[in-house]
């Protein structure tokens, strides 16, 4: 493309929203412009790159034997209503006003069960691998962080239909090595985390994850890169509170000062972890109570798993003092109002000298030994991973708590969408079962987005060969002035076509510095100049985006040299 023809417009000022540095890197080098909150515009340099990052996903997911849809984003609701989605996906899912009966697809699992139900009659149409690179729709409530978070973005997104579990198994390691590759390709730097699988239920289920300050999920992961967790599920090796010899017995004493755990181990000298923390959780409508050490944040989702699938709130004021007979910051395990669940964390299992609330405000009791005292119904990991910490034991290696941007997501959804679609098939006896799925998603922008945050500088873009919009940046100099620099560039630029190497052509009528500063920002791997002062040695300065390099070389070996260096 010769730049005088071309559509690629830089720019300098971006919109002062646009913090994210890959975010601001798209907008300036031309690849996006923002159209509205979380809805961009791909423009020629970015939709190249689209392509590019799609062939890539498309080789990949073709060499596991999977095929190639298209299915549309408007989905009926009927489909949707009939696997109880349009509830959980709630104002996620974008309606139509104009239109009764339809929605725009937020994801797949449901059209692919409607079409496996007509299509996959018995175990021997099975398995199969179906996926798509398609535009999905999602009303995303803060779509802040540009393409990162979209309201319309493109996810590749695969389904395995299999009759047995192991078949899912299988279909689902193929994925996961399918995804390796296709991120390596891509040129990122990842690492892959088990996940708590939220509303899409089944069991299995794994996380690609780019560490970045800009990402929105929380990992723990170990410095020596053979551990990583999503936050949620992560878990590190700490010594138990443990057992004082002197186990005197209980007593309550008066703490009218003491409102939060700080306050009692200022006025009374405690130590923290002997601080046995309670809070109420009320699991639908069941009051829970949750003990863990002072010093730790409860996790969440780790107490939501112990409930399992019990909507968790914390309890209210009224709640708080209805169960307990105190107010938070005077609850504890022992005397409680109304008999209920008592979880503690697994590292106050069999620990004594500890304090807690009395259920009478104002009062705590010390000297509480968990072997004895109260009655704690289960012990659980509950705890958030904090970081330093150890994983294994306490020679494990030290976990780091970083952010992370999720690219992709494969999980084993089991029969959930196939039931309720009824997608079933017959087994060698002639015995209907529903369709075992997996369901694989890649978000598009995300990869290309997350490249442009690993590999940048402060002066623009650093393309690889793969992804770039194109191969060859090719400046030719002061044009207007020199027949003879015209004639070798306009030469050079056919024979590098001709070569197979992909071609943006800076013949605009600006000064050198001005495309030297857009061919560092657009980022190509190579950086042909053609100018006089060299072209009267029969020479071309060849730079090199990703080292910085600069080499002197042989007109007439230009075209080879660089495509040796990018490898075609
Ligand atoms: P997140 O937790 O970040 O919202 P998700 O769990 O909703 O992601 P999935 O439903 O598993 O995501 O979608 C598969 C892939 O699609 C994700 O791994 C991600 O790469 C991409 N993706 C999801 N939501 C968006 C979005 N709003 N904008 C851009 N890409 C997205
Ligand atoms: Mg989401």
């Amino acid at each position: 493309m010769r730049y005088s023809q071309a559509f690629i417009p830089t720019l300098k000022e971006v919109p002062a929203e646009a913090q994210i540095p890959s975010h601001q890197l798209m907008i300036r080098s031309g690849m996006i412009r923002p159209l509205a909150a979380g809805v961009y515009s791909f423009l020629p340099l970015g939709y190249r790159v689209v392509h590019k990052v799609s062939q890539i996903i498309r080789e990949e997911m073709n060499a596991i034997g999977a095929q190639e849809f298209h299915l549309p984003a408007l989905n009926p609701i009927e489909i949707w209503e009939q696997t109880g989605r349009v509830a959980e996906m709630d104002d996620v899912l974008f309606h139509i006003k104009n239109r009764d009966g339809l929605v725009l697809a937020p994801t797949h699992e449901e059209i692919i069960a409607y079409h496996a139900r007509q299509h996959i009659k018995s175990y021997k149409d099975l398995p199969q691998i179906w996926y798509q690179i398609q535009t999905k729709f999602r009303n995303e409530p803060r779509p802040r962080s540009g393409v990162l978070r979209g309201r319309q973005f493109l996810m590749k997104d695969a389904y395995s239909l299999d009759a047995k579990a192991e078949g899912l198994d299988l279909s689902y390691e193929k994925h996961r090595q399918a995804y390796e590759r296709i991120f390596d390709r891509c040129g990122l730097k990842y690492f892959q985390v088990g996940a708590s699988s939220g509303a899409m239920g089944g069991s299995g289920s794994q996380e690609f994850m780019v560490e970045s300050s800009h990402g929105e999920d929380t990992c723990a992961i170990s410095e020596t890169g053979n551990y990583a967790a999503n936050i949620e599920v992560a878990t590190s090796w700490l010594p138990p509170v443990g057992r004082l010899d002197d186990n005197p017995p209980i007593e309550k004493f008066a703490t009218p000062n003491a409102r939060t755990i700080n306050d009692l181990v200022e006025q009374f000298n405690i130590p923290l972890e002997r601080c046995a923390k309670s809070v109420v959780y009320m699991a639908d409508e069941e009051p829970i109570l949750v003990l863990m050490r002072g010093n730790d944040e409860l996790n969440i989702e780790k107490l939501m798993r112990v409930v399992e699938g019990a909507r968790l709130r914390p309890a209210e004021a009224e709640e708080l003092s209805k169960f307990t007979g105190a107010n938070a910051g005077s609850i504890g395990p022992i005397g409680l109002k109304t008999k209920m669940r008592v979880i503690a964390d697994k590292l106050l299992k069999s620990a004594n000298g500890l304090v807690s609330g009395a259920n009478e405000d104002g009062f705590h009791l010390r000297n509480i030994d968990f072997d004895r005292d109260p009655t704690i119904d289960a012990f659980h990991d509950l705890r958030v991973v904090q970081p330093g910490e150890r994983q294994g034991g306490p020679d494990g290696p030290e976990l780091r708590v970083v952010r992370a941007i999720e690219v992709g997501h494969i999980f084993k959804l089991g029969s959930k969408y196939s039931a309720a679609l009824g997608a079933t098939f017959l087994d060698e006896n002639g015995k209907d079962h529903p369709i075992i799925m997996g369901s694989y998603g890649i978000g598009v922008e995300r990869i290309i987005a997350c490249y442009v945050e690993q590999h940048h500088d402060e002066f623009g873009i650093k393309w690889n060969a793969d992804l770039s919009p194109y191969h060859v940046y090719l400046s030719g100099l002061n044009l207007k002035k020199s027949d003879m620099t015209r004639e070798a560039a306009d030469k050079l630029y056919v024979e590098l076509q001709a070569a197979g190497l992909e071609t943006l052509y800076d013949d605009r009528n600006v000064s050198p510095g001005f495309k030297f500063k857009d061919a560092d920002l657009l980022g190509f791997p190579v950086h042909i100049i053609v100018g006089e002062k060299s072209l009267k040695d029969g020479n071309v300065e060849v730079k090199y985006r990703a080292s910085g390099d600069r080499a002197v070389v042989p007109l007439a070996e230009a075209v080879r040299r660089v495509s040796e260096y990018l490898g075609r």
